[in-house]
């Protein structure tokens, strides 16, 4: 009536169920019950209802853990070794709608007249970026009573505590981030910063704009099919409250093909002679590695934003094991079968050849 199932089974199936896209716990329930359960490793049949109770209960410490130990293998096998700095980035997002409230994480989405539409899940990650490889390694909830600014300094502090202070050089983060509390606890954990400027520094933005309008770009450089030109400069008077003795500011206008312009300013403590212009206009653009290889891959490729149980640990466990899937699988594609001089799979040509070796060969018919 009340089996015994170790935790390590239960979790290698959810873990599994990530890497081959199956993370509903039905999903997971329909493969341990398949006759593809001895391929993955699983040693017995369980429903949804034990991921369920298990979920409920685990203890998110061993997973983050293990993502941390995970990346941190990766930086001693050289996995970044084409890279010259290592960045972190963070950010926050909304994951996993649901209809009705029910757990401490719950926030009420409302439209414009106040009425309640659902309710939607909130996270900080902090991934590996700059570096050709994006690895996701830690998520930080946020309720209600909570913010994505205060998470997000929890989760910068815990991922830094956990890879080693020397792990990264720099932490890249939007301009809601660019407030001299953030940038003193990046500084106090050994990280320089690289922050989007934009009007919520006024006096900064100001004197940026005032500085750089008409004047000719410091340096202009070619990115891959763009033209860039970079106005530079790094003796910015600090505001008020921050410690620092100048500020650096980078605006950038990059010419696309098609004849678009985007422009934007950035601020940071690195000084001119460690990272050139160019350098900073790359670790500027790694910010977007959270955007698109974190919350999107995680989101349309991986179970991201699919709530398996509405419970506020099993939604913690759920994005904890959807990252750790995204870590595993590109660290796997993209360097271990990497070697030689073929290419790599994609993504979903992994993903079917994984789940094509599922089933056992059928023995033969000699009926
Ligand atoms: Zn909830």
């Amino acid at each position: 009536m009340r089996p015994h199932i170790r935790a390590s089974v239960l979790l290698w199936a959810l873990l599994i169920g990530q890497v081959l896209r199956e993370w509903s716990f039905h999903g997971v329930e329909a493969l341990v019950r398949s006759p593809a359960r001895r391929a993955l490793g699983v040693s017995r049949r369980f429903g949804d209802d034990a991921l369920a109770y298990f979920t409920e209960r685990l203890d998110p410490g061993p997973t983050r853990r293990a993502l941390a130990a995970t990346v941190r293998r990766a930086k001693r096998n050289k996995a970044f070794d084409g890279a010259r700095w290592i960045g972190l980035a963070v950010d926050g997002t909304g994951a996993g709608r649901s209809g009705g409230g029910g757990c401490s994480l719950c926030h009420p989405v409302k439209d414009k007249q106040g009425q309640l539409l659902g309710y939607l899940h909130h996270f900080s990650l902090i991934s590996i970026v700059g570096t050709g490889l994006s690895l996701p390694f830690d998520v930080e909830p946020y309720g209600p009573g909570d913010s994505e600014y205060a998470a997000s300094q929890r989760l910068l502090a815990r991922a830094v505590a956990a890879v080693g202070r020397r792990f990264a050089d720099y932490v890249v983060a939007d301009g809601e981030y660019a407030t001299a509390p953030f940038l003193h606890a990046a500084g106090d954990l050994g990280l320089r910063v690289v922050a989007r400027l934009k009007d919520n520094l006024p006096e900064l933005s100001a004197a940026a704009q005032a500085r750089f309008t008409g004047q000719a770009p410091t340096e202009t450089f070619e990115e891959g099919a763009d033209r860039i030109e970079a106005w530079d400069a790094e003796d910015f008077d600090p505001w008020e409250t921050l410690r620092w003795a100048t500020v650096r500011v980078l605006r950038y206008r990059q010419h696309k093909p098609d004849g678009t312009v985007i422009e934007a300013f950035w601020l940071t403590d690195w000084p001119v002679r460690e990272v050139g212009s160019r350098a900073l206009y790359r670790m500027a653009k790694s910010r977007w590695e959270i955007e698109n290889q974190g919350f999107n891959d995680g989101k349309t490729r991986h179970g991201l934003e699919h709530l398996c149980h509405h419970h506020a640990n099993s939604v913690l466990m759920g994005w904890l094991l959807a990252i750790f899937a995204l870590t595993i699988e590109r660290l796997y594609r993209l360097r271990y079968l990497r070697r030689g001089t073929h290419h790599p799979p994609t993504a979903i040509d992994l993903v079917r050849l994984l789940r094509l070796h599922l089933c056992p060969p059928r023995p033969p018919d000699t009926s």
